[in-house]
């Protein structure tokens, strides 16, 4: 396990921070009458909320940065003062955002942003100046602006934003910025957002016409498949759903709705409340839209008497849940309102569970890499402090252990949590990292020592009498739908062959070829490969532009010569021109690349 210095506490978080001082103080040089709100540091950069007598344009981004880099020339040193909070508002008069925060540090319970703190931190007023301009702020900051490099941070673009995120309250004009220690880190940074923007899955998603969300005629975070991001879903499903059949999982399905005493009984009108929506009524009984599959997977198990023997069960759905999201932070396919998990429970007797675990994660781990996804970071999250914590200690430390154990058995990184586990079990989340070293969330393997106790979960046991089993829930891609928009940005839409919608079409050069494309396409699509026959009346040339820009596999252009030898001449997405090819060698290379998830 590695040992990472906190966020927070790391010079790039003090570099960070400290730039969202020098912005403002830049800031308010060229508008002496603007009013300031908040600006924390935010993975890979800053932001600073302004209220400003005019929109900002690109060139006054380019003026801040001038204005800030001469400010960091200066060295300044940030020095610390705390106030009481009548001196507070007097010092910061003029300035009613700060006002309003310095009330909120009165009253206690939030920090210098308005964000809560634990009851136990007494509310403090702090100050930190650095050449004339002084922020009410908690730090932490570089020690003097000497240590930040003027050409290793830039200032990316202005967003709108609600003070205190309330759309009912003041628009503020929010400048992004990002920081790093050197310029070398600062391009590569900037490499990698475009990149990224080149890979947005919703760009793609329409460019290649995947998928659509439609906010003003479906609802907000709902998921529209198209037919080729269907068949790709249904590509990725049925290899999962073979994979799980040949290692002993059984294939259930269960209701989209159920009545109120089942999620009385699993607990989630309780702690789950504010995830779910609003009841339907049938007959005068509640029913919820299910948020989670895990008590319908229970009373599956409990439709029947368990004996040890039948242990462990391992119940594996592709359910769809729906679970409440605020608008605001929906996003493309990422973080969305309904969605579908490859979702498992497993049931296991207490002392086989080390080899459950072990099970769970080769295989978690197994789906991955089949997926093309080479580099891990598994996250381990124990037990919460302060009697938090449902079930037996000893059998919190046991199942610790058995996620610990397997990790290093798989050997893959891993970093432990301390307390980060959830009230009713620990769990190990696993995360990949993509082609452009993005760090995404997908698999998690969690224990639940709430439910069987909450449904009286039972098996005989060898000696006759009854056991509370473990249980494990499981999910490996996540949500399909979350999943997909990864796959996309991971492969930039150029999926492997296997899953690639159109594998492979064929380009006529003139009309006269179209007769033999038609007659190859239909031997490929025999062979169960996936064919078009581009048979417009474009230029060739604009053809396989066309192609390339679909991020199809392989291009098969047909002229006289490859006519006449019953050829096909060979060109692959990436540029890459093979000459001309048998039609059966085509078909080898075509179903080894498949064979192999290439
Ligand atoms: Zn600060
Ligand atoms: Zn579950």
């Amino acid at each position: 396990m590695s040992n990472k210095v906190p966020y927070e506490e790391s010079q790039l978080y003090k570099i960070r921070h400290s730039l969202s001082h020098v912005m403002a103080q830049a800031v308010l040089e060229m508008f002496p009458e603007g009013k300031i709100a908040i600006g924390p540091p935010i993975e890979d950069g800053f932001y600073y909320d302004f209220d400003l007598p005019r929109p900002l344009t690109p060139e006054d981004l380019k003026n801040i940065e001038k204005r800030m880099r001469n400010i960091l020339k200066k060295k300044h040193v940030f020095q610390r003062r705390e106030l009481g909070a009548a001196e507070a508002k007097t010092f910061f008069a003029g300035q009613p955002y700060k006002i309003e925060l310095i009330e909120g540090l009165e009253a206690g319970g939030v920090d210098e942003n308005g964000e809560p703190l634990s009851a136990s931190e007494p509310p403090v007023i702090s100050t930190y100046k650095h050449d004339t301009f002084e922020d009410l702020c908690k730090g932490p900051h570089v020690d003097n602006l000497g240590e930040i490099h003027p050409r290793a941070f830039k200032l990316l673009k202005v967003a709108g934003a609600y003070w205190r995120g309330d759309e009912h309250r003041e628009q503020l004009q929010r400048i992004y910025g990002t920081a790093w220690a050197t310029p070398e880190e600062l391009a590569k940074y900037l490499h990698r957002l475009e990149e990224a923007e080149k890979r947005d899955h919703r760009k793609l998603g329409k460019e290649l016409d995947l998928f659509s969300t439609d906010a003003d005629m479906l609802g907000g975070g709902l998921v529209q498949w198209h037919p080729k991001g269907g068949l790709i879903r249904h590509l990725a499903e049925e290899f999962c759903r073979k994979e799980h059949l040949a290692n002993g999982y059984d294939l259930v399905y269960s209701p989209h709705i159920g009545k109120s005493t089942l999620w009385e009984t699993s607990g989630h009108l309780g702690f789950y409340q504010e995830s779910m929506y609003a009841p339907l009524v049938i007959d005068e009984q509640e029913y919820y839209l299910k948020p989670m599959n895990c008590p319908f997977h229970i009373l599956m198990y409990k439709n029947d008497l368990r004996s040890y023997r039948d242990l462990p069960l391992r119940y594996a759905e592709w359910g769809t849940v729906y679970r409440y999201e605020r608008s605001g932070v929906l996003h493309g396919l990422l973080r969305v309102r309904g969605f579908t998990q490859d979702d498992a429970h497993h049931f296991v007797q207490p002392d086989k569970m080390p080899e459950e675990i072990d099970f769970v994660l080769n295989f978690c781990l197994h789906i991955l890499r089949s997926f093309g996804f080479t580099d891990f970071q598994a996250y381990l999250s124990t037990r919460p402090k302060g009697g938090k914590a449902v079930g037996d200690p000893e059998q919190w430390s046991e199942a610790e252990l058995a996620l610990e154990e397997a990790l290093k058995r798989a050997g893959i990184p891993y970093d432990i949590d301390p307390g980060g586990g959830a009230f009713y079990g620990p769990k190990i989340d696993i995360k990949i990292n993509d082609a452009i070293g993005r760090e995404w969330q997908l698999s998690t393997i969690q224990f639940d020592f709430n439910m069987p106790e909450r449904f009286d979960m039972t098996f005989i046991g060898e000696d006759g009498q009854p056991h509370r089993p473990y249980m494990v829930h499981r999910a490996l891609l996540g949500s399909m739908e979350r999943f997909f928009g990864v796959l996309i940005e991971h492969y930039g839409g150029a999926f492997p062959v296997w899953l690639s919608p159109v594998q492979a079409v064929l380009i006529p050069i003139a009309d006269r070829h179209i007769a033999y494309c038609e007659e190859v396409a239909n031997r490929l699509r025999a062979a169960g490969l996936r064919i078009e026959v581009d048979t417009g009346s474009d230029r060739m040339s604009n053809k396989i532009r066309l192609a390339q820009k679909q991020k199809i596999p392989y291009m098969l252009i047909v002229g006289d010569k490859e006519q006449e030898k019953d050829k096909v001449s060979l060109r692959l997405r990436d540029g890459q021109d093979l000459g001309p090819k048998d039609v059966a060698t085509f078909e080898m290379m075509a179903f080894e690349a498949i064979a192999s998830k290439a």
